[in-house]
């Protein structure tokens, strides 16, 4: 981990960009922690509606202590008590640890803990102290964990290191979830998912991928089947945009063209080449193309960065909101989420390659234009802006009449949002949902509506966080062993 390639040296291929660790530079950084006696970087707590701090509870300050004095064994057996999978983390989190540390509050240069986390596990695995021993004692009892994302594998390892005998289903043909299909690879390389998953299979976790619960697997059987079942299938359907022309051929939701990418890229033996000179995709392929991202955030970032590295000829995002500011306001004091311009690898690599950060703000489509053939040809956008809506109570985006504007677009790629778990699902367990159509468990018991049904991860509380699925996982699996055995030592 560490430094990031140059921009230049990183959108010719796939490969990841984070560099290696290094380890007296980490030692260094580790160092600046000030042991703060309210460490709000560990506190994973909400403060204004936003998580401050890490939601694993992490033990920032010991761990960077143990960094600082250059001891990586015990800061791996550290970090190993809370947290199942740091190698994810130390990749693809957004950090809440260092938004909330007092360094960044003091001298705006928080203590870089997301890197000494990439550090300790990159140290752990070189020195082989990465184990996953099969439990000793097996308890007789089975659970089935439907979905392979952070929440199910997070809640297979603890129930199998209890001795339950775990069984994971997969819709997908490989095991991950988003951190396989959603995530791009030169954020998280997958063979880090592959490593992983051998340790788990070897300590007796059993994987099953094609399987999707629901259709191939009758959710009746796993119920007889198995003494408990955690639903953790995510919360894929995506969030579409309401504008004439919809049915233009060139328009994709962005997780099935990320998708599409990884897969062809695991298919190709990690061939970038191969994967960026082919036209062998559901979209023909993207050189020279103009290509259009609808939604401002991580997804829509990815799609930028995917298509900067597939040949695109420009690449334009679309964000409905008002550019954040450059810092905190007074209405957004430390250690709340600091609610600011965030300029991701993707929009860094297209401003690069293309002269300019590719976002518009405060901008939505209204149209898609077509030609004869009924191919995509533009996009028709309108200036939006914030007005009080007496009637809801709140601020509302409304359009502005006279900034209408046209783009040229062969591809439209939509990141606007996810919209809950998918209804077969839900209606193959008869579990309850909630308004926002997500499964109806509280998360101090993980327990649906249905008798030894348990849900975690985005399934349960709308699309998040790979932290947030972890911790679902880890929790449900501690809620599922109580109702198994009585109590946990989870
Ligand atoms: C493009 C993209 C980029 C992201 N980037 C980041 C990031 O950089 N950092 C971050 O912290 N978060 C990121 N996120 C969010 C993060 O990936 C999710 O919050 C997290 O993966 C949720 O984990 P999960 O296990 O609940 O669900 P998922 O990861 O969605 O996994 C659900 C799994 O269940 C399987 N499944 C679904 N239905 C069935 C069924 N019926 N039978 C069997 N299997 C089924 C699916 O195939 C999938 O493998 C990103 C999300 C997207 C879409």
């Amino acid at each position: 981990m560490g430094n990031i390639l140059t921009t230049e040296d990183r959108i010719k291929h796939f490969e990841e960009f984070h560099k290696k660790a290094d380890y007296s530079s980490q030692t260094c950084q580790a160092s600046r922690c000030m042991s703060c006696g309210v460490p709000f970087c560990q506190a994973g707590m909400m403060i204004s509606g936003m998580a401050s701090g890490c939601p694993l509870n992490n033990l920032v300050p010991e761990t960077n202590e143990l960094v600082a004095s250059g001891n990586y064994e015990q800061a791996y057996i550290r970090i190993s008590k809370t947290h199942p999978f740091p190698e994810f983390t130390s990749r693809v989190c957004p950090a809440l640890c260092e938004a909330a540390c007092t360094q960044g509050h003091c001298e705006d240069n928080p203590v870089p803990t997301k890197e000494n986390e990439g550090a300790i596990i990159d140290y752990a695995y070189e020195h082989d102290l990465v184990k996953e021993p099969a439990p000793k004692v097996r308890t007789g009892k089975s659970v089935a964990v439907i979905g392979s994302g952070p929440a199910g594998l997070s809640a297979a390892l603890y129930l199998n290191r209890r001795g339950h005998k775990v069984t994971v289903y997969e819709r997908d043909d490989r095991v991950g979830g988003l951190l396989r299909y959603g995530i791009p690879n030169m954020k998280l390389d997958k063979r880090t998912i592959d490593r992983r998953v051998e340790l788990m299979k070897e300590a007796g976790v059993e994987f099953i991928c094609n399987a999707d619960v629901g259709k191939d697997v009758k959710p009746a059987d796993l119920l007889k089947k198995y003494d408990r079942v955690i639903i953790c299938t995510g919360a894929k359907n995506p969030r579409d945009v309401a504008a004439t022309g919809r049915d233009a051929k060139g328009i994709y939701f962005a997780v099935d063209f990320l998708k599409e990418v990884s897969k062809k890229l695991m298919d190709n033996d990690y061939d970038s080449a191969k994967i960026i000179s082919t036209e062998d995709y559901s979209f023909g392929s993207l050189k020279g193309k103009h290509v259009v991202v609808i939604g401002g955030g991580d997804t829509g970032n990815d799609c930028v960065g995917t298509s900067v590295r597939l040949g695109a000829a420009n690449v334009t995002q679309l964000e409905m909101m008002p550019k954040a500011p450059l810092k905190r306001t007074d209405k957004n004091p430390w250690p709340e989420w600091p609610k600011v311009l965030k300029t991701d690898y993707g929009q860094e690599e297209a401003a690069y390659v293309y002269g300019e950060d590719p976002r518009i703000f405060k901008t939505t489509v209204t149209d898609f234009v077509k030609d004869k053939k009924g191919n995509l040809k533009s996009v028709k956008t309108i200036e939006l802006e914030s007005k009080f809506d007496k009637e809801k109570g709140r601020f509302v985006m409304e359009q502005v009449p006279g900034t209408e504007k046209e783009i040229k677009a062969d591809i439209v790629l939509i990141a606007a949002g996810f919209l809950g778990c998918e209804s077969y699902v839900m209606d193959g367990f008869k579990v309850d949902k909630t308004e926002r159509s997500n499964i109806a468990a509280d998360d101090k018991d993980y327990k649906t509506s249905v008798k030894n049904v348990f849900a975690a991860g985005d399934a349960r509380r709308g699309q998040s966080l790979v932290v947030w699925a972890l911790e679902e996982g880890r929790k449900a699996a501690k809620a599922v062993d109580t109702s198994l055995m009585g109590y946990s030592n989870l």
